[in-house]
């Protein structure tokens, strides 16, 4: 079996250009405004989020960078993102990681307003993801991976999935995600013993560990789906976390590195942007006209 390639650039093109369509329609103060902040001189943060950028402004969302010194203190960081939460012009709110270590990383992304949070990074939204509750604000990656998953059309309901990661940002969150769409989850990380055994049961294969080429032919059960969320730059050039070239004879579906997961992360990123802006609008003009129905169109 050869295994059908699962082209993420091709889909993360699709969905922006679909929202590009949808918010040329939408009237201009009502365009969606993404601000992200930048702390220090990461160069990698730094090239993310110059893409980021240029990914907003080619289907017509605001993006305001925030840059700021690597000395800035975790209380004056706050007072901006407080200052950002109460802009009305601002829909979403993203902080680019890592930040300098004296910074609290939780402390700041549980101050951004969970409805500005288009991350979904801030413990709130993670919580909602966890209680299933569909006003969760989802990660990006993951909800690029379950869109990844739906494209292929196989029913995900009872499928075995196996998650190899378990970081907040990705792990984590793809497994509520699965959970939530009826999949039997197993989460899988770098104390899990026998890895390879439980990798051989999954229907579903989601890894996110940073290993470069980890995941080996031999490890995969046969028509499995693979979706490899790794990015290891290794003599600079890209691998994931499966050696593709081993796994792409065996799986059903599997994702390339790069081309796979990465486009749909800044997609999604877009997707939530437009989302946020659409929810806290439809909000502004129910508390104007003080209607307490929902999914009325007063
Ligand atoms: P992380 O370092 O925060 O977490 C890694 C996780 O993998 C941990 O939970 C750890 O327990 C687990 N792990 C490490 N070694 C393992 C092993 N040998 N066996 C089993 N589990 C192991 O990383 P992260 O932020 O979750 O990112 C994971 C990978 O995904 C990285 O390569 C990162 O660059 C990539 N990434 C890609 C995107 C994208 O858009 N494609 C987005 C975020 C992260």
């Amino acid at each position: 079996m050869t295994a059908e390639i699962l082209d993420g650039k091709t889909l993360a093109a699709d969905i922006r250009a679909e929202l590009a369509k949808k918010i040329a329609t939408m009237p201009g103060e009502n365009m969606p405004v993404l601000a992200v902040v930048l702390v220090g001189e990461n160069e990698a943060s730094k090239i993310y989020v110059r893409n980021k950028k240029k990914a907003a402004a080619e289907i017509g969302i605001g993006c305001e960078v925030v840059e700021l010194s690597d000395t800035i203190g975790e209380k004056a960081l706050l007072e901006i993102i407080s200052e950002l939460n109460m802009n009305h012009h601002v829909n979403g709110i993203i902080v680019q990681l890592p930040l300098p270590k004296h910074i609290n990383t939780l402390n700041v992304l549980s101050a951004i307003s969970p409805e500005k949070d288009v991350d979904g990074f801030n413990p709130y939204n993670a919580g909602l993801l966890a209680c299933k509750e569909p006003k969760a604000i989802v990660s990006a990656t993951p909800k690029g991976v379950l869109k990844l998953l739906q494209k292929t059309g196989v029913d995900l309901q009872g499928k075995h999935a196996v998650v190899v990661g378990r970081s907040n940002i990705v792990g984590r969150p793809a497994a509520m995600l699965l959970l939530n769409n009826d999949c039997t989850v197993s989460i899988a990380h770098s104390k899990t013993k026998n890895l390879k055994e439980l990798v051989l049961q999954a229907d579903i294969l989601v890894v996110a560990c940073g290993c470069p080429k980890l995941i080996k032919k031999d490890w995969i059960k046969d028509g499995a789906i693979v979706i490899d969320v790794g990015i290891n730059r290794v003599d600079g050039k890209l691998y994931g976390d499966v050696d593709f070239e081993e796994v792409v004879e065996k799986a059903s579906y599997i994702t390339p590195v790069p081309g796979g997961v990465g486009p749909m992360t800044v997609a999604m990123l877009l997707e939530n942007t437009y989302e946020a802006a659409l929810r806290q609008q439809s909000e502004t003009k129910h508390s104007k006209t003080g209607c307490s129905c929902e999914n009325c169109h007063c």
